[in-house]
């Protein structure tokens, strides 16, 4: 069918509407160890400019930020991912910010996370939130590049390293995953840090803020991009791994 000239044709996605979320593959397709890299970060840069995420075999965590994609290894250092590196798991936005809201000195990540969740009160949306700032504290983790055959996430994860830094100056990117979507992305806030330096990052765990401020928007509109390969099909993507999804990604996780 030629819709060539339609009106209200489908706009190009190299112009995402900034209140897309677009989310490529799901979580418990990584919680199952379905590491290889079948979306470019280029492709993953067509749909957001801010997001988080991890790379081919798991190689360490993925910021996205002002639209340039970063990895955090295994060791901690931070490297450019390039447009054609490879991730098995991301979630981005274009992001413009829909409001700002002075930071509390928060204490933990927990203390943020209920501060948000008071102020910016969408439980049922996806919510971008960028923390802009100085911490007094942060605990990162990031994880080491893994060959098939993969273990799961909860198994690697015990392996991850945790580093802690003080008086650090950086960004939070963070991205809030309604309940309703356990399975299919990290629910609650899933944060990752960049130094303004650009030579400390990774997956927070936790933090305590010196004086920060904040920008949000909240998102309306979902995309989904799943893997086509025969592999994605043979995982058993409905088990509920709500527990361990929430061990893996917070401090509670056993790398603590
Ligand atoms: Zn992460």
């Amino acid at each position: 069918m030629v819709l060539a000239g339609c009106r209200g044709a489908p706009r190009d996605d190299a112009d995402p509407p900034p209140r897309r979320v677009t989310q490529f593959s799901v979580i418990n397709a990584l919680m199952l160890g379905d590491y290889d890299g079948v979306f470019s970060i280029g492709d993953v840069l067509e749909h957001g400019d801010f997001g988080v995420g991890t790379l081919d075999h798991l190689d360490g965590e993925l910021i996205v930020l002002d639209g340039r994609a970063y990895q955090v290894n295994g060791e901690g250092r931070v490297l450019d991912a390039g447009s054609d590196r490879k991730t098995p798991f991301a979630t981005v936005v274009r992001f413009v910010g829909d409001g700002s809201l002075r930071c509390p000195a928060a204490r933990s990540l927990a203390e943020l996370d209920a501060f948000f969740e008071q102020r910016v009160p969408h439980a049922n949306s996806f919510v971008a939130v960028r923390v802009e700032g100085r911490f007094e504290t942060l605990t990162l983790r990031s994880v080491a590049r893994q060959e098939p055959p993969y273990r799961s996430l909860s198994e690697v994860a015990k392996e991850q390293a945790v580093w802690h830094h003080e008086k650090i100056a950086g960004t939070l990117v963070g991205i809030r995953t309604p309940a309703w979507a356990h399975g299919l992305n990290v629910t609650g806030t899933h944060w990752h840090f960049l130094s303004n330096d650009r030579r400390v990052g990774g997956h927070v765990l936790d933090c305590r803020i010196e004086q920060a401020a904040s920008t949000y928007q909240v998102c309306t509109d979902w995309l989904v991009r799943l893997d086509d390969r025969p592999e994605f099909d043979r995982l058993d993507l409905g088990r509920d791994m709500r527990s361990q999804v929430s061990d893996v990604e917070s401090a509670r996780g056993v790398g603590e």
